[in-house]
C-alpha cells in the first residue's frame, strides 16, 4: 500500500464491513495474516452485543462477560495485530470491476480486493400504529439501553423468543410489572430462558395476542396500547382476513420490541451478491463464507438465519478471513489480481 495515496487511490487487500463479533473476529484473523484489514464500523459500532448485558454462553467466560467488554476486548485484539478502524457505512457497492468500490455515506469511495460482509442484523419492528412516532419515546428495541427509564412502570414486551425473555428479565429489575405479549400460545424461546421468565414474580404473559396500536405522544411518552387477541393465535392476520378479534386497551409506560432481527443487506440489494428471501446473504452450497461474487465473503448474522449466536458469528468471522486470505493468495499466485469479476452462480 502506498502511504501517500489518497483514500480512493488506496487499494486495500481486505475491507471488513461491520464491527460486531463477526467483523472483529475476521479482523483479528486478517490482521494476523498481515492483510492490514480496514474495518468499517457501520451505524451500530460493536453490533448487537453492545446492547446485551451479560453473555453467559461464550466459551471461556465461566462467570459470563459483559457484551460491551467482549466487543472492546475484540477491538483491542484486532488493533494489536494492525487492523485499522474507521467510522462509516456503505451506501452502495460496485462489484462489476476489480478492485471493488464501496461508496460511503460521507461521499468517500473505498477500494478493496476482497470484502468481508459482517454487517449483522438490526431489530425488527412489528408494524403497530404510531411506532414511527414513538420509537425512542417510551417505545424501544433495547431494554438494556432504555430499561432504567421505566422504574415503577408497567411495561409490555412483544415477542416469544429468547430476546423477548431476556428483555423481560432485564426490565423486571426496574418495572413494577412486565407483560410478555406473544402472538401464539407457545414460546419460541429456549427452555432455560422461558423458565426464568415464567418463574419471575413480576412477569406475566398474554398469549395469542398482538400489539395493534401504541398510545402516547413524544412529549408525554407511551401511555398505553391497543392489543388484539384471537384464540387461534396470529390475531392481526385473522383481523386482516375479516375474522372477529378481541380488543383490549392497556395502560403502560413503556413498550419493548423483542421480535428478532433483519439482516443489514440493503447496500447489496442491486448487486450480484445473492440474497435469500429474508434478505440474508447467501453463501455457496457447501461453502461457509463464499458468496455468489468471487472475492466477497459473508460472516455472522448477516448470512446466518439459523444459529445467530455470538460464538458462531465469531467462528464464521474467522472462516471468512481465512477464506479471503486463501483467495487472495491464489489470485496473487495466478497473477489474476486485476482480472474481470467472475460471478459464481448461487446454488438453489
Ligand atoms: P426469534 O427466535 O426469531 O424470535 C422472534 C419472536 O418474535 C418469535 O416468538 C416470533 O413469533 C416473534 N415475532 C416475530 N415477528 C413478529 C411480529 N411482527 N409481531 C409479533 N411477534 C413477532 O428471535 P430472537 O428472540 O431475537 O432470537 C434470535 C436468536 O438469538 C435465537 O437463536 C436465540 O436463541 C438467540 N438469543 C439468545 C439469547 C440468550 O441465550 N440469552 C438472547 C437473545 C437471543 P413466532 O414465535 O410466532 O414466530
Amino acid at each position: 500500500m502506498n502511504e501517500h495515496a489518497t483514500e480512493s487511490e488506496t487499494i486495500h487487500d481486505v475491507i471488513v464491513v461491520g464491527s460486531g463479533v463477526a467483523g472483529l473476529s475476521a479482523a483479528v484473523y486478517a490482521a494476523r495474516a498481515d492483510l492490514e484489514p480496514l474495518v468499517l464500523e457501520g451505524p451500530e459500532p460493536g453490533g448487537q452485543l453492545t446492547l446485551t448485558t451479560d453473555v453467559e454462553n461464550y466459551l471461556g467466560f465461566p462467570e459470563g462477560v459483559g457484551g460491551m467488554e467482549l466487543i472492546q476486548r475484540g477491538k483491542d485484539q484486532a488493533h494489536r495485530f494492525g487492523a485499522e478502524f474507521r467510522h462509516g457505512s456503505i451506501e452502495s457497492a460496485t462489484f462489476d470491476e476489480r478492485p471493488f468500490e464501496l461508496d460511503l455515506a460521507t461521499g468517500d469511495t473505498l477500494r478493496t480486493r476482497a470484502l468481508i460482509v459482517a454487517t449483522g442484523a438490526s431489530a425488527r419492528w412489528v408494524g403497530a400504529e404510531n411506532e414511527d412516532e414513538l420509537m425512542g419515546y417510551g417505545l424501544s428495541t433495547c431494554a438494556t439501553c432504555d430499561g432504567a427509564f421505566h422504574r415503577g412502570d408497567d411495561v409490555l414486551v412483544i415477542g416469544g423468543g429468547d430476546s423477548a425473555m431476556e428483555e423481560a428479565l432485564f426490565l423486571a429489575k426496574f418495572a413494577d410489572s412486565v407483560t410478555i405479549v406473544h402472538r401464539r400460545d407457545e414460546l419460541r424461546a429456549s427452555d432455560i430462558m422461558a423458565r426464568r421468565a415464567r418463574d419471575h414474580e413480576k412477569i406475566s404473559f398474554r398469549w395469542n395476542t398482538e400489539l395493534l396500536e401504541i398510545h402516547g405522544t413524544q412529549d408525554g411518552g407511551v401511555t398505553g396500547a391497543t392489543l388484539v387477541r384471537h384464540p387461534d393465535g396470529r390475531p392481526k392476520k385473522k383481523l386482516e382476513a375479516g375474522a372477529n378479534v378481541e380488543y383490549d386497551e392497556v395502560d403502560v409506560g413503556g413498550i419493548f420490541y423483542g421480535v428478532g432481527h433483519v439482516p443489514n443487506t440493503d447496500f447489496l440489494a442491486n448487486t450480484a451478491v445473492t440474497l435469500d428471501d429474508s434478505g440474508h446473504l447467501r453463501t455457496l452450497d457447501g461453502r461457509t463464507t463464499e458468496t455468489s461474487v468471487d472475492g466477497v465473503f459473508g460472516a455472522g448474522d448477516v448470512m446466518d438465519p439459523e444459529y445467530r449466536q455470538a460464538i458462531t458469528a465469531a467462528g464464521t468471522g474467522s472462516m471468512a478471513a481465512l477464506d479471503a486470505e486463501a483467495w487472495l493468495e491464489e489470485r496473487a499466485i495466478a497473477g489474476t489480481q486485476s482480472d474481470a469479476v467472475t460471478e459464481v452462480p448461487a446454488d438453489d
